[in-house]
């Protein structure tokens, strides 16, 4: 099997992984970002990002190609790859495996983000890509004049809405309570939209097929327990993330929900490894909280490295 050999392994190259990429070549480490998808990570499916100092306005794709660009000419090496898992040796060093390679490394960084939780009703895994998506970006397009709905009443449903009410005839957000859980710049914006309807106290029962596709979502009310359809073209499940933490399982340095526990240094409870970004036990979970993380992660780690091998 080929074997690679790094000073610092970096998984997942979103907002965190290549900002710790930055600090880390620029302290001089040989590097790799290790990465199965497009660089930039959620930042690729995200429309419009407004909250990013310094730019008022930049499209996801633009900035994670700008990242991207950046953290290669610092030289941090990309590998593409799917790390299946991580082992620490017994002489310190750490193992990580890419199915068909291998990565060898004195220190990793886990920055591997989350995905889209589903909502485990009838009908939703049958009617995936058949009128129902988890990206209003990358699906929006297929339902141009036509009639979606969006559940959730977090910043991921009403920010997607929006961008969905641009494109669509009419777009339903069905959110469980009466009030949303998304900043107040977004619920306002998203309240001014004529095409923009409320469908408040209502959890989704089942996704429902007609010709092929999904044809309409069974709907009740949790107030009133009425069952209701709801006849669209198009569900977009924006019901929060799942942190993706399989390959380091085997590790336990999770917590109870699965999350990453660091301290300040982004040091987890394994000496040389390290986590940043989404994938962490944190409160705010955004593009600027990923890349602060990954800046302090990948200069805890160059101290790691350097301690560490002038000890031995
Ligand atoms: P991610 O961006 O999730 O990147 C993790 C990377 O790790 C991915 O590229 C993934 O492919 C890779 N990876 C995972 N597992 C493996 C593996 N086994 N092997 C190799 N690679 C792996 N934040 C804002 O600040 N402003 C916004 O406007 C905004 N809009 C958003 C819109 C939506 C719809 C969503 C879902 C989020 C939005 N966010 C926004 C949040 C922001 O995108 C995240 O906080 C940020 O991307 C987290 O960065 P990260 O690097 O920790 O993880
Ligand atoms: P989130 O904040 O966890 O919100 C999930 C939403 O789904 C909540 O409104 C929740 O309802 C609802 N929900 C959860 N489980 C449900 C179920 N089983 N049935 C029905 N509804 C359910 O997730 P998110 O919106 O994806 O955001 C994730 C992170 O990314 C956040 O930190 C967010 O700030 C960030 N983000 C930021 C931006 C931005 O800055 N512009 C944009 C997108 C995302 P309750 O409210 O009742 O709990």
């Amino acid at each position: 099997m080929e074997k690679q050999i790094y000073d610092l392994a970096i998984i997942g190259a979103g907002p965190a992984g290549l900002t710790a990429g930055v600090y880390a070549a620029r302290a001089g480490l040989n590097v790799a970002m290790i990465e199965r998808g497009a660089p930039g990570g959620q930042m690729v499916n995200t429309g419009e990002i407004e909250n990013y100092t310094g730019f008022e306005m930049i499209s996801g794709p633009e900035l994670s190609m700008k990242m991207f660009e950046h953290a290669q000419k610092t030289g941090a090496k990309y590998v593409y790859g799917d790390v299946q898992d991580v082992t620490v040796l017994e002489n310190g060093t750490h193992s990580i495996n890419l199915g068909q390679k291998e990565v060898e490394a004195k220190a990793v960084i886990v920055a591997t983000g989350t995905v889209h939780r589903p909502l485990n009703v009838p009908g939703e895994k049958e009617l995936s890509g058949r009128g129902i998506s988890f990206c209003a970006i990358c699906d929006g397009a297929f339902f141009k004049g036509r009639k979606v709905a969006v559940i959730g009443g977090g910043d991921s449903a009403v920010e997607e809405a929006i961008y969905l009410a641009g494109l669509c005839e009419k777009v339903y957000i069905v959110h469980r309570r009466d009030e949303l859980r998304a900043q107040k710049i977004l619920q306002n914006r998203a309240f001014a939209i004529d095409n923009i309807e409320m469908v408040w106290d209502t959890v989704v029962e089942s996704f429902e097929e007609a010709s092929g596709k999904l044809g309409s979502i069974k709907t009740k009310s949790v107030k009133t327990g009425d069952v209701s359809s709801l006849e669209v073209d198009g569900a977009f499940i924006y019901v929060g993330l799942d942190p993706i933490t399989n390959m380091v399982k085997g590790l336990g340095i999770t917590d109870a929900r699965g999350y990453i526990e660091v301290n300040p240094h982004m040091e987890t409870k394994l000496p040389g490894v390290f986590a940043a970004g989404d994938v962490t036990n944190k409160e705010l979970r955004q593009v600027v909280t990923a890349t602060n993380d990954g800046a302090i992660a990948a200069q805890t780690a160059y101290k790691y490295i350097e301690t560490t091998l002038k000890s031995s």
